[in-house]
């Protein structure tokens, strides 16, 4: 486990219109320092939402 650099990191994606945590995915810290937008299906208002990455 461990590698050296920790530059991969589990995320957490959150819809932005219910707050749901719907999705958990890894993200490379090098390669998106910033909150991470993705356009996902929400389960719970069932339409594509913009989900936004917390932790
Ligand atoms: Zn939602």
């Amino acid at each position: 486990m461990a590698r050296k650099a920790e530059a991969r990191i589990i995320i957490h994606l959150a819809c932005t219109e219910c707050k749901e945590r719907t999705y958990t995915t890894t993200k490379n810290k090098k390669n998106d320092p910033q909150r991470l937008e993705l356009r996902k299906y929400c389960p719970r208002c069932r339409a594509h939402t913009l989900h936004r990455e917390v932790k």
